[in-house]
C-alpha cells in the first residue's frame, strides 16, 4: 500500500457531486465566503439532472388558480403514502417559492406566460383544494428544465470561484476515530493519482442508483456511489425498498417521456383502444401519481390487454395535441420519441412501459441535510461533518413515492438548506484537526484489492446478472416468494464479485477499474433494497406487495433503516415517521385512504 503516493488538499467544505443538488449547495456555500471544492466524476453539466424534463414544483400560482404551498404540502404527504416526514415536507413546499424565484434571478431561462411570469403546467398528483381539481404547479423551461437549471448553476459557480475537481472519482469517506467525517478520498481519472480532501463538512450529492436495475431512465453514471460509501463507513441507508417506476419509459430503450406530456393532455390506451386510467383513477385519470399509473399499466399488460406480439407495452397518445403546443412545450420528447421509438408524435402514439426512474431511499438526513442514524437513545443522532442532499439523500420528503417535479425541488431546496446550515455552524479558515495516518488506508486497501483482483469474469457480466435479478425480483409488483428467491439469487451474484478481474492495468482513464468500483457500489445497494423490501409486510407507495395488499399504518408507518457489513450481512432498525410539522402555520395531515 505504500506504493501509492497521496496528494493532499484542505477546504472548509467539500461537495461530492455536481448535479443540481451539488451545484446549488456549492454555489450557496461559496457565496458565504467558505473555501469550497466540488468533486465530480463527470463534467458538471453531464450530471443526470441535465435530463430532467418536466419541471420543478412550486406553488407560485402564476396561472391564477388560487394555489398555495399548503395544498402542495398536502399532495406531497398524500403522494408519499404517509411515509414522508411532515416537518421536512412543510420545509420543502414552503421554501419552494423563494428557492425557485432565486433560480429565476440567477438566470434560469424558464418558459413564460403571456404576462411574462414563469410558465406552470400540470403534473401527476398535484392538486388544488386537497384533491378537488388538478393544479398547474410545475415551473418549466419547455421540456428541458433540468438542463436550464444545471447550466445556470454551473455558470454561477464558476463566477463565484469554486474549485472544481472534474473527472475525479470519490472512493471513500475519511472517518475519524470519533466517527466524525473529516473528508473524502478520490481518484483522478486522467492519471490515477490519489487525492485526500480534508474538509470540516463533506456534502454527498452523488445522485441515485437506478443502474442497479436492467431498465431505467437514469444515466449510466447513476450508481449511487455516495450511498455505498456511507454503508462502508458503517452508517445505514433508509427506505431503500421504495423504488419508483415511471409509467412512460420508451419501450425497449427505457428513455423517459416526461409526465409533462400527460400534463399537456396526453393519455394512455390499452390494445382494446380503451383509456383505461379512467377506470383506475376516476378523478385524476392519466395524471394519477406514478405508482398508481405504473400498477394500472402492469395489470393491463398482465391481463392480456398490452400491445405488440408479446402484449408487453402500452400506447401514449399525443397526436391530438396541436403541433404548435408540441413544438413549443415538448420539443425534446418529440426528438427522443423519433430517435428511440421511431414515432412521429404528431401522427402516431409512442410505445411505453413502466421503467425504474427514481430512488426514494438513500442516506437519512434531517431538514438541514445533516446525516443521521438511530441509536437506542436517540432516533436522530447526527454524524458530525457529514451531510447528504438530492437523490442520494432521504430527508424524507418523498416517503414511499415521489410526486413528479418534487425532485428538482428537493435538490434545490435542500442544496440551499445545507449552505444556510454550514454558514451558521462553520467559520471560514478553521484549522483542521490532525488525523491518524491510517484514516485513509481503508479507501486505498479497497482500491488496491479491486485493481489487483484475479478471476475469469468481467464486471459487465456480473452487472447484467444483478440488474436482471433486481428487474424481476424487486419490480412493480412483489411477493414474499418472489423476493425470497431474488435474495438467494442476489447472494450468488454478489459472491461472483470476488471472481471479477480488472484487465486494464493502465493509469490513464482506466474505465475497467471504474466499472468495477461502480458495480461493487451498486451491489451493496441492491442487497439493501431487496432485503428492506422483503422485510416490509404491507403495500405502501411504490412497494406493492401481493401477499399484503393493504397499507398497514399500525405496524408499518415507519422508516426502514439498514446497515450492511463487509460480509454482505444486513442489520435492520426502524425510525418513527415525523408526524409533526416544522411550524405552527399548518397542521399534521392524518392518514386517509388514497382515492384518485
Ligand atoms: C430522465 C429523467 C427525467 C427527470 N425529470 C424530472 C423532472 O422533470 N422533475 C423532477 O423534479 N425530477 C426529475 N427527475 C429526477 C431528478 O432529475 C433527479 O432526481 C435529480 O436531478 C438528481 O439530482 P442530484 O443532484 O441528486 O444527482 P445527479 O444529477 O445524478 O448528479 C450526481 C452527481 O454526483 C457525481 N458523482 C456520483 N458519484 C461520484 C463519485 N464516485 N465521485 C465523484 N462524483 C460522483 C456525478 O458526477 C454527478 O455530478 C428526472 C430524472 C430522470 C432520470
Amino acid at each position: 500500500m505504500n506504493s501509492y503516493s497521496i496528494i493532499d488538499h484542505q477546504y472548509d467544505v467539500v461537495v461530492v457531486g455536481a448535479g443540481g443538488a451539488g451545484l446549488r449547495a456549492t454555489l450557496g456555500i461559496s457565496m458565504k465566503g467558505l473555501k469550497t471544492a466540488c468533486i465530480t466524476k463527470v463534467f458538471p453539466t453531464r450530471s443526470h439532472t441535465v435530463a430532467a424534463q418536466g419541471g420543478i414544483g412550486a406553488a407560485l400560482d402564476n396561472m391564477g388558480e388560487g394555489d398555495n404551498w399548503k395544498f402542495h404540502m398536502y399532495d406531497t404527504v398524500k403522494g408519499s403514502d404517509w411515509l414522508g416526514d411532515q416537518d421536512a415536507i412543510e420545509y420543502m413546499c414552503r421554501n419552494a417559492i423563494p428557492a425557485v424565484i432565486e433560480l429565476e434571478h440567477l438566470g434560469v431561462p424558464f418558459s413564460r406566460t403571456e404576462n411574462g411570469e414563469i410558465y406552470q403546467r400540470s403534473f401527476g398528483g398535484h392538486t388544488l383544494n386537497h384533491g378537488k381539481s388538478i393544479a398547474k404547479r410545475a415551473c418549466a423551461a419547455a421540456d428541458r428544465t433540468g438542463h436550464a437549471i444545471l447550466h445556470t448553476l454551473y455558470q454561477q459557480s464558476l463566477r463565484n470561484k469554486v474549485d472544481f475537481f472534474i473527472e475525479y472519482f470519490a472512493l471513500d469517506l475519511i472517518m475519524s476515530e470519533k466517527d466524525e467525517c473529516v473528508g473524502v478520498m478520490a481518484l483522478c481519472l486522467e492519471d490515477s493519482t490519489i487525492h485526500r480532501f480534508r474538509a470540516h463538512q463533506t456534502v454527498l450529492a452523488t445522485g441515485g442508483y437506478g443502474r442497479a436495475y436492467f431498465s431505467c431512465t437514469s444515466a449510466h453514471t447513476c450508481t449511487g456511489d455516495g450511498n455505498a460509501m456511507v454503508l462502508r463507513a458503517g452508517l445505514p441507508l433508509q427506505d431503500m425498498e421504495f423504488v419508483q417506476f415511471h409509467p412512460t419509459g420508451i419501450y425497449g430503450s427505457g428513455c423517459l417521456i416526461t409526465e409533462g406530456a400527460r400534463g399537456e393532455g396526453g393519455y394512455l390506451t390499452n390494445s382494446d383502444g380503451e383509456r383505461f386510467m379512467q377506470r383506475y383513477a376516476p378523478t385524476a385519470n392519466d395524471l394519477a401519481s406514478r405508482d398508481v399509473v405504473s400498477r394500472a399499466m402492469t395489470i393491463e399488460i398482465n391481463e392480456g390487454r398490452g400491445f405488440g406480439p408479446n402484449g408487453d407495452h402500452i400506447m401514449l397518445h399525443l397526436e391530438h395535441i396541436s403541433p404548435d403546443v408540441l413544438q413549443q412545450r415538448l420539443p425534446g420528447i418529440s426528438e427522443t420519441a423519433r430517435i428511440f421509438a421511431g414515432s412521429d408524435i404528431a401522427k402516431e402514439p409512442i410505445p411505453v412501459l413502466p421503467t425504474v426512474h427514481y430512488n426514494m431511499g438513500g442516506i437519512p438526513t434531517n431538514c438541514h441535510g445533516e446525516v443521521i442514524y438511530p441509536s437506542a437513545e436517540n432516533s436522530d443522532c447526527v454524524v458530525h461533518g457529514l451531510m447528504a442532499i438530492g437523490e442520494a439523500a432521504c430527508v424524507s420528503v418523498h416517503g414511499a413515492n415521489r410526486l413528479g417535479t418534487n425532485s428538482l425541488l428537493d435538490i434545490i431546496v435542500f442544496g440551499r438548506a445545507v449552505s444556510h446550515r454550514i454558514a451558521n455552524i462553520l467559520q471560514p479558515g478553521k484549522v483542521h484537526k490532525s488525523i491518524t495516518k491510517d484514516a485513509s488506508d481503508r479507501a486505498i486497501a479497497r482500491l488496491d484489492r479491486i485493481r489487483n483482483a484475479k478471476g475469469d469474469l468481467r464486471a459487465g457480466e456480473v452487472r447484467l446478472s444483478m440488474q436482471r435479478t433486481m428487474q424481476k425480483h424487486a419490480a412493480v409488483f412483489r411477493s414474499t416468494e418472489l423476493m425470497d428467491k431474488g435474495r438467494e439469487k442476489l447472494k450468488g451474484v454478489a459472491s461472483l464479485i470476488s471472481n471479477v478481474s480488472v484487465n486494464d492495468k493502465s493509469l490513464i482513464w482506466n474505465t475497467d477499474l471504474i466499472d468495477m468500483m461502480e458495480l461493487d457500489n451498486l451491489m451493496s445497494q441492491a442487497i439493501v433494497t431487496l432485503t428492506s423490501a422483503f422485510l416490509r409486510k404491507e403495500s405502501r407507495g411504490a412497494h406493492a406487495h401481493e401477499d399484503f395488499p393493504n397499507r398497514n399504518d399500525e405496524n408499518w408507518m415507519k422508516h426502514t433503516v439498514m446497515w450492511l457489513n463487509g460480509k454482505n450481512e444486513t442489520t435492520v432498525a426502524y425510525r418513527e415517521v415525523h408526524m409533526h410539522t416544522f411550524s405552527d402555520d399548518v397542521k399534521v395531515i392524518p392518514p386517509v385512504d388514497r382515492v384518485y
